[in-house]
């Protein structure tokens, strides 16, 4: 009770306009797919006209492009207006923050996995606002933000800063781990009891529920959800992590600067954000327009994942029409290079997940490429007599165009940072 009183106080200072928010997007969750659209229009046309107005660098875009706001009649036009990346958002930096003088905002810093990091402020309503998308799609699990939850983040945090750490996870009701060692593990899973979720990367997820499941660890615990961000999450982590907690892990989708994309329901479907994102598809990418981006617009934003959109005509049968992301399939540009030819970074996710589906063969693994036409798989279980299978499949999909060692009964997990399941230094 005290935890929910300090955190209410704590949003009403922090995001004063996060409750109101949260009240209009727990409405229009049950609204039509033609209100949803027409919303999404309205929503766009305002968010380009304020671009053009307090954006030096969509200003000259624009004009550049010959592209008027005030003539915006369809969100086909948005094809009018050409993409960005993440290079541009840090090479334009000043120029794309718009000018408006904004009553509160904070500092947002993101690294990217190539290196480069990018720092952009980000409006009161514009960080309220995705939050309250987040709190919708918790509510869909009868969790509310301030019950008590387990945090899995992967650093081993310095002494001095968890202090620190520690208080503020306090005043959210959130217990995390703080070295990644055995009896920190079995202490954080006892801490389980009473929490109604867990969440945090996919792969320290699945770490807990091994060790749950292996010590034979009985936790009483009450959990309605487990979310997992920023990874793919194998077939085997799944089976894991229910045999645990008799949760699957759910997915969130979406980054910093785009702004949470899609929360999967309870039906196993993500279903985007439709009130504060445009998703567009071109060639297999996702293009994000977050709508929320007032003091550093994003329009046409190449976020690098290749994806899959369920079909217009789509319904999913919790009853949402907000429409769905079948698959989030890799990141664009990612290649297997072999003796002759190039295959997608992906391909070697989809031979073990059919292993799973045809074979009923679960293995975790990281792949990495150092040799043009040699790749190194490096998987977690011991072999058991699948290895052959294994080269079966792997030699189906890519003949003899690359040479796979494959190494059994490794540790996959640095426990430092997320997991990767392709690694290449070449290409
Ligand atoms: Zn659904």
């Amino acid at each position: 009770m005290v935890n929910k009183l300090f955190y209410t106080l704590g949003i009403w200072k922090r995001n004063p306009s996060l409750s109101n928010h949260l009240t209009f997007l727990l409405k229009s969750d049950a609204w039509s797919k033609e209100e949803l659209l027409e919303y999404q229009f309205q929503k766009c046309k305002e968010f380009l006209e304020f671009a053009y107005t307090h954006s030096a660098f969509y200003q000259t875009t624009f004009d550049d492009y010959n592209f008027k706001p005030s003539e915006f009649k369809d969100l086909k036009q948005l094809k009018e207006l050409p993409t960005i990346s993440k290079m541009t958002l840090i090479r334009y930096n000043r120029l794309i923050h718009s000018k408006y003088p904004f009553k509160k905002k904070f500092q947002a810093l993101t690294s990217g996995t190539t290196g480069e990091s990018l720092a952009f402020h980000k409006n009161e309503e514009w960080d309220s606002q995705n939050r309250a998308a987040m709190f919708r799609g918790y509510s869909w699990y009868g969790v509310h933000p301030a019950d008590k939850n387990g945090y899995l983040w992967g650093y081993n945090i310095d002494s001095k800063l968890a202090l620190r750490i520690k208080w503020l996870d306090r005043l959210q009701n959130r217990f995390r781990i703080f070295s990644y060692c055995p009896e920190e593990i079995k202490n954080f899973a006892k801490n389980l009891k009473g929490a109604k979720y867990l969440h945090g990367y996919s792969s320290m997820i699945y770490e807990v529920a091994k060790l749950v499941n292996r010590s034979g660890l009985k936790i009483d615990h009450d959990l309605k959800m487990i979310k997992g961000t920023s990874e793919m999450v194998f077939d085997s982590y799944q089976e894991e992590v229910k045999a645990a907690f008799g949760l699957k892990i759910l997915s969130e989708y979406g980054s910093a600067e785009s702004g949470l994309i899609a929360f999967e329901c309870p039906e196993g479907n993500m279903h985007i954000a439709t009130e504060h994102v445009i998703v567009e598809e071109e060639d297999g990418e996702i293009l994000v327009t977050n709508l929320l981006s007032k003091s550093f617009p994003i329009i046409r934003y190449r976020l690098g994942d290749i994806i899959e959109l369920a079909d217009k005509n789509f319904s999913c049968s919790c009853g949402r029409a907000h429409p769905v992301i079948l698959n989030i399939n890799g990141r664009v540009g990612v290649k297997i290079i072999g003796k002759t030819e190039e295959f997608p970074g992906r391909m070697i996710y989809n031979v073990i997940k059919n292993l799973s589906t045809e074979h009923g063969i679960s293995l975790n693994y990281q792949a990495r490429q150092h040799i043009q036409g040699i790749v190194d798989i490096y998987i977690e279980q011991t072999e058991d007599g699948s290895q052959y299978i294994l080269e079966k499949e792997l030699k189906k999909y890519f003949k003899n165009d690359i040479d796979f060692n494959l190494y059994y009964g490794k540790d996959l997990h640095n426990m430092e940072e997320k997991l990767n399941d392709f690694v290449t230094t070449i290409g």
